[in-house]
């Protein structure tokens, strides 16, 4: 009976491919996949809580730099970052940024800090006005 079923399985399935042709063909992602962590800037108020919480140190927030950045490939994508955020500005996009032999770290620059007495200038801002005086950007 387990032998005609089987026989009966693959005449079904002769001819039919069970492996898609990436990079052929796109990859579907759905709701649940996971990719990459994202951060909506805008929203973020460098508290560090997703930092602390991440479990392999893939976060690092400059509150005075106003900087975000993720290393990509040490993130596994666990989402406590995204679940502890008090500002639900973290996001998963179910689209990863593929392979690379290289350490990739993505920086996110938030935008100045309203201006009050006493700031710090924003340091990243400064640098990249340096580079493009520099003709660097
Ligand atoms: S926990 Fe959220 S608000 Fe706080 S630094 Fe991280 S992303 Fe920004
Ligand atoms: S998803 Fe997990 S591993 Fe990735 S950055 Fe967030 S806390 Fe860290």
């Amino acid at each position: 009976m387990g032998a005609f079923h089987l026989t009966k399985m693959s005449l079904k399935n002769l001819g039919k491919s069970s492996t898609k042709m990436y990079p052929v063909k796109p990859p579907t992602y759905t709701s649940r996949s996971k990719g990459l962590v994202e951060n909506n800037i805008d929203t973020c108020i460098f508290c560090k809580i997703c930092e602390k919480r991440c479990p392999t140190y893939a976060i690092q927030v400059d509150k005075e730099d106003r900087t975000w950045s993720i290393d990509i490939f040490s993130c596994i994508q666990c989402q406590n970052c995204i679940r502890q955020c008090p500002k639900n500005c973290l996001n998963m996009n179910p689209q990863h940024p593929g392979p690379s032999a290289e350490k990739v770290i993505k920086v996110v620059i938030g935008p100045d800090k309203p201006a009050e007495d006493g700031d710090k200038p924003n340091k990243a801002a400064n640098q990249d006005a340096a580079n493009a005086e520099a003709g660097e950007l």
